[in-house]
């Protein structure tokens, strides 16, 4: 697909696409448009008054799984504190970041904002602690992987509409939510993925190919790196187990920290300390949007890629700079050193993980004790695993939990372990 003014051609048809109205004017041609969409499994009618990823989007934010987010961990648990993160705010944060990167680049805002929306619905209850804990639980029985979840909680695990499981999304859209995936679970995918009709394989495919996504997926991806590297500082300061002694340690945040307080010097009194933090992370968000946005518009001019399949066929386009790239794994390292593995962090996270792997026995060997769809769901399953319709009784306990909000989970263990509810 390419585009001269307000048309969009298409290189194996002769006559111009009038795509959908809101994508015309500002849609670059390697975009993913709606009107080109590979489809969903189900087929559905038009909407009238949206595109098929403005509907997408809409699905997501109306699903359940959407709104458990709201109660789920990002790094510190979700009663310590009613200002932190959750999964929820992560989402929007992502979204936000990537809806303004995919609009000075000209891709889809929509589709971006769907994928950045649904990205971490298969996160489990406390954070990264969980998807360890069920990975553990469910070695002998496929493994446990939060992307994997994600697109099972879309495909499967919602119960909405009367003819099929799951929100039944477009495939751009799945593809952008499954952002990683190993070779096996790929394999298997792929192997009960629907056949969209065009022989090109479904989203398991390009794990096998080593192809890459749409330019919307990887611009999310991106997207989640600086929205959590940025909260993730601010978290850390505001719950006291980060000074801002230390994170002047990390390069990023030094630079960004000394030319807001050079140009508010009012900022260096002790007393506008939290003012001083949010100016240094905000000028850090602006810069590496910048830099994002500088950095692909040169690759992709000087790629001459024009279309989302020339995309998916190049190596990645969505980078940061070389000198972006080391200032922000420098400042994940930190991160990694001083808040993810922090002492304090770590002793919640193995009650959580307890509290989970207990959780995961109690109901694989009294099946009774999950509510009502899920029992049933694990009487009628099979041994072999499955990512489709017929999961084993493990499975089952895995989508029951990863479910969970955090206060779930805790009020779960409370009936099952301690006779209260
Ligand atoms: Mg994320």
């Amino acid at each position: 697909m390419f585009s001269i003014g307000n048309v969009a051609f298409h290189p194996k048809r002769k006559r111009p696409i009038f795509t959908h109205i809101s994508e015309l004017p500002t849609l670059a041609s390697y975009a993913s448009f709606a009107a080109h969409t590979r489809g969903r499994r189900h087929p559905e009618p038009a909407a009238p008054t949206r595109d098929d990823f403005q509907r997408d989007r809409d699905r997501i934010v109306h699903c359940t799984a959407f709104r458990r987010l709201v109660y789920k961990t990002q790094v510190f648990l979700n009663h310590e504190g009613d200002l932190f993160r959750t999964r929820m705010t992560h989402s929007l944060e992502v979204a936000q970041l990537g809806r303004s990167l995919a609009r000075a680049l000209h891709l889809n805002e929509d589709l971006v904002e769907t994928i950045a929306l649904a990205h971490d619905l298969g996160h489990t209850p406390f954070g990264h602690a969980g998807q360890d804990v069920l990975h553990e639980c469910m070695q002998a029985f496929g493994g446990f992987e939060h992307n994997l979840q994600s697109l099972r909680v879309v495909d499967h695990l919602e119960e909405r509409y009367p003819d099929f499981d799951g929100l039944n999304l477009t495939f751009e859209s799945r593809e952008g939510i499954l952002k990683h995936c190993s070779v096996t679970d790929a394999a298997l995918l792929e192997s009960e993925e629907h056949r969209y009709g065009d022989g090109e394989g479904g989203v398991g495919a390009r794990f096998l190919h080593r192809t890459q996504p749409s330019l919307e997926a990887q611009l999310c991806d991106l997207a989640d790196q600086i929205a959590y590297n940025a909260h993730d500082i601010d978290d850390g300061v505001r719950s006291g187990l980060l000074t801002v002694e230390q994170m002047r340690q990390v390069p990023l945040f030094a630079m960004h920290h000394d030319v807001a307080i050079r140009s508010s010097p009012h900022l260096a009194q002790a007393s506008q300390q939290r003012r001083s933090v949010y100016e240094a992370i905000r000028r850090m968000l602006s810069e590496q949007v910048y830099d994002v946005i500088r950095t692909v518009s040169a690759d992709l001019a000087s790629s001459g890629v024009r279309t989302p399949a020339e995309v998916r066929a190049h190596p990645r386009l969505v980078n940061f700079s070389p000198e972006m790239r080391e200032l922000t794994k420098d400042t994940k390292r930190f991160l990694f050193a001083n808040l993810y593995r922090h002492p304090q962090i770590m002793a919640s996270r193995e009650t959580a993980k307890q509290m989970l792997r207990d959780l995961f026995q109690a109901y694989s060997t009294q099946p009774q004790e999950m509510q009502s769809g899920y029992a049933q769901k694990a009487t009628r399953g099979t041994e072999s695993d499955s990512y489709g319709c017929e999961p084993s009784l493990h499975r089952v306990v895995a989508d029951y939990v990863s479910g969970m909000t955090d206060r779930f989970a805790a009020s779960e263990h409370r009936r099952l372990f301690s006779g209260a509810g």
